[in-house]
């Protein structure tokens, strides 16, 4: 957590933290790859009602939806947000608390100009963030953030006379929900009546996924759904290690399927119906053969897929059943958004379980990944469409590493690539594609590892994988 640690310590000290990033290492100063994140000595009122100033300053001074989810921090870090932004006059538009893609769904419906949404998505309790979301439905990426940190220092207050009184609007999660209703055949839905497992994580996704699934007719059986922001039921991202009750509870109940989601709810993971926990790889994979499916019945031509360079290679081999190209970003939400927007693609998604449904929006959205898996089953049983997703084995490891180390390691494997003439991408890290299966080596952003990921076929050839660029990066250390 360098980025943190500095801009806490310059926080601590109060000089700025640009003054301690040294040799120009990492120039943003609190932006993250989706937001400002910190635990609450970091991320407390002073900075965040700052981070909200410059927020509404960079969004043109204009109507902005305030949204937070249940973490015990929130509603203090909402009143320095609300206050932020209406000290340099913007209008306020306060939906409560709410899931990530409901506050993001919002922001078309109210012609809105962006959002702030206070949630530290999968992280613990103690921590939270500032996920901002501008005009367009566009997450800000780091580099946009670097922006928004230039203003902090000149932000030029409203006039006394022109600061707004906020709104309330608590119809956000009703009108989410209405919304997915119609982009699922809810006739099926309600005829088939499939019994269903949902873990809320004791968030925001209690809030929304009872009454969506119960309205669309399914047998629901909730777990975790009682909203507590010290998370007592489980840790908040949705890991096969973190979800075993709803594992137990599918196969106890005989269940069609299990479905559980991050903290604020835009990540989403399944448990099939033979009570296999279900990645997010497969789940993205998943999703992008039922769009396109869907896409080739009503006859529209396909045109592309965005993903990051993490993502499973079933992704590209689904697309190209289908003429769909794919086209690969950097890691990160935002760098999604604008990929969709950049290449006009008809699905984006990560390998967390991640999916944007440009339809609705441009947020991830797990409620209407999950919608469109329970229409989906009425049809075959999750495991059935599982089969059709393409099976890769993956293995990963990682180095500890300072960022010099991080920036030697990655250049060597660039190096190795051309010297080698093997085929890469070196958008983020460097992914290395062989005809069955793929690796990418990467600097964390966030910690000081830099990590091996491998994807392959055979089990054998990802850990062979992992290990080869292993080695070659440790070579990298030594020299
Ligand atoms: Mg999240």
């Amino acid at each position: 957590m360098v980025r943190y640690e500095i801009a806490n310590l310059a926080a601590r000290v109060r000089i700025p933290a640009v003054a301690i990033i040294l040799y120009g290492l990492d120039m943003s100063k609190y932006f993250g790859t989706n937001g400002v994140r910190g635990k609450f000595e970091f991320l407390n009122p002073e900075l965040t009602l700052r981070l909200a100033q410059a927020i509404g300053t960079y969004l043109g001074h204009g109507k902005i939806i305030v949204a937070r989810d249940a973490r015990l921090t929130g509603e203090t870090l909402a009143h320095a947000v609300i206050s932020g932004l209406q000290s340099v006059g913007c209008s306020v538009i306060d939906i409560g608390m709410a899931s990530s893609p409901t506050a993001e769904f919002m922001i078309k419906k109210l012609d809105a100009d962006g959002a702030i949404i206070i949630t530290a998505s999968h992280n613990p309790p103690e921590w939270n963030a500032l996920k901002v979301v501008d005009g367009k439905g566009i997450a800000i990426s780091k580099e946009r953030g670097e922006g928004i940190e230039k203003l902090m220092d000149n932000v030029k207050s409203a006039e006394w006379n022109r600061v707004k009184n906020k709104t309330t609007y608590s119809n956000a999660t009703e009108e989410h929900i209405e919304a997915i209703k119609k982009l699922v055949n809810a006739d099926a839905i309600q005829k088939k009546k499939p019994k269903i497992v949902i873990d809320c994580a004791n968030n925001t996704p209690a809030l929304i996924a009872p009454t969506l699934f119960k309205e669309l007719g399914c047998t629901v059986i909730t777990i975790n759904e009682r909203i507590d922001g010290t998370f007592p039921g489980r840790p908040s991202e949705p890991t096969q290690e973190n979800v075993k009750e709803l594992l137990a509870r599918v196969k106890k109940e005989r269940a069609d399927c299990g479905i559980a989601w991050d903290g604020d709810g835009d990540r989403v993971i399944f448990v099939d119906d033979k009570g296999e926990f279900v990645i997010g790889d497969r789940v993205f994979a998943l999703s992008v053969l039922l769009r396109l499916n869907q896409i080739k019945e009503t006859k529209k031509t396909s045109e592309s897929i965005a993903t990051t360079v993490a993502t499973s290679i079933a992704i590209e081999e689904i697309g190209k059943q289908f003429g769909c190209k794919t086209y690969y970003t950097r890691i990160g939400a935002p760098y999604l958004c604008e990929a969709v927007i950049e290449y006009k693609a008809i699905m984006a998604g990560e390998e967390v379980g991640g999916v944007i449904w440009p339809e609705l929006s441009l947020a991830k959205d797990g409620f209407l990944t999950a919608a469109k898996m329970v229409d989906a089953i009425c049809e075959r049983p999750l495991s059935a469409w599982l089969k059709q997703v393409p099976y890769y084995y993956n293995e990963k490891t990682k180095i500890e590493c300072n960022d010099a180390q991080k920036a030697k390691i990655i250049a060597g494997m660039k190096d190795y690539a051309k010297k080698n003439k093997l085929q890469f991408i070196d958008i983020d890290g460097v992914r290395i594609n062989f005809p069955d299966s793929w690796v990418i080596v990467r600097a964390s952003g966030t910690e000081n590892y830099v990590r091996i990921f491998a994807e392959a076929k055979e089990k054998e050839n990802a850990m062979q994988l992992v290990e080869q660029y292993k080695r070659l990066a440790a070579l990298e250390l030594s020299d």
